[in-house]
């Protein structure tokens, strides 16, 4: 199974993880826009407001960090701006 995800952080993030837990052999990859696959959103004010200053309290997982723990292919820097499925090659 080969899986595609677009966007990482809460949503995207998570569902790799899921899907790697329920299936060890799939190809699972992420197409991340920003430089970030997993932050803590929620943590921006206290940034913002110089509570936390070291912007890496805010990173949760890098790219490296997340094939170590759960073999997904994390592109970041990767905007996806079009899906062609008909382009879809049957193996
Ligand atoms: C300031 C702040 C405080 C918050 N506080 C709380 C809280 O206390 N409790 C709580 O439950 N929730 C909180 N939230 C909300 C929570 O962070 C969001 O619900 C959560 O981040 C949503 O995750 P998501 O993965 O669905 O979307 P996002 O976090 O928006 O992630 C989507 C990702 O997809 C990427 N993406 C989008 N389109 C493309 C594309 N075409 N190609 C490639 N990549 C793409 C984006 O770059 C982004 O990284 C807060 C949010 C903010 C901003």
């Amino acid at each position: 199974m080969k899986v595609v995800i677009v966007g990482g952080v809460a949503g995207g993030a998570t569902a790799a993880a899921r899907i790697r837990r329920l299936n060890e052999q799939a190809e699972i990859v992420v197409f991340e826009r920003s430089g970030y696959i997993s932050y803590a959103n929620c943590g921006l004010p206290y940034y913002i407001g110089d509570v936390i200053t070291d912007p890496e309290e805010l990173t949760l997982q890098t790219p490296e960090s997340f094939f170590s723990r759960f073999l997904v292919n994390m592109k970041v820097r990767h905007e996806v701006t079009a899906i062609h499925p008909e382009k879809k090659k049957l193996p």
